[in-house]
């Protein structure tokens, strides 16, 4: 079965909407199958956003990312990469449609409530970057 990671980020904390964002996931019908609150550091933050080191929002990024502990989820199901980021929505908030949860919760494009997996390789990749292989249960 497939399974993706995802991040509750700062402002989805900070908002205490941890809970709204979950059950959209589990209503799609996904389970949680390993979890953990972590507070991000540059140096895992610059291994996570390696693809995107190099912009010049990454600084700011970095510093929004690590300003309070964040939850870590991994999701199993069928489908759960792609659903997970339909049920996201586009990055930027402000374009992303209502009834998504970055159109619903987010702020800019910066500051979107949740990170996802966007492939079976990144999936597979981030859920090694955050969790040893016994704290998935799946
Ligand atoms: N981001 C940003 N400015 C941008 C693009 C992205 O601050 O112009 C941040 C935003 O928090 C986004 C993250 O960098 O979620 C990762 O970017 P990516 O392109 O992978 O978007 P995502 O996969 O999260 O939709
Ligand atoms: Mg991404």
């Amino acid at each position: 079965m497939e399974k993706t990671l995802i991040i509750l980020k700062p402002d989805c904390m900070e908002k205490r909407l941890a809970g709204a964002v979950l059950d959209r996931f589990q209503k799609a019908g996904f389970d949680i199958v390993a979890a953990k609150l972590m507070q991000l550091n540059a140096e895992l933050l610059r291994e996570h956003y390696a693809h995107i080191a190099d912009k010049p929002f990454f600084p700011a990024l970095a510093e929004f990312m690590g300003s309070r502990p964040v939850l870590v989820v991994v999701l199993r199901g069928e489908g759960v990469i792609a659903k997970v980021r339909e049920l996201l929505g586009p990055t930027d908030s402000t374009k992303a449609p209502k009834g998504t949860i970055r159109g619903d919760y987010g702020t800019d494009v910066s500051v979107n409530i949740c990170h996802a997996s966007d492939s079976p390789e990144s999936a597979a990749a981030e859920i090694q970057r955050f969790f040893r292989a016994e704290e998935v249960f799946a």
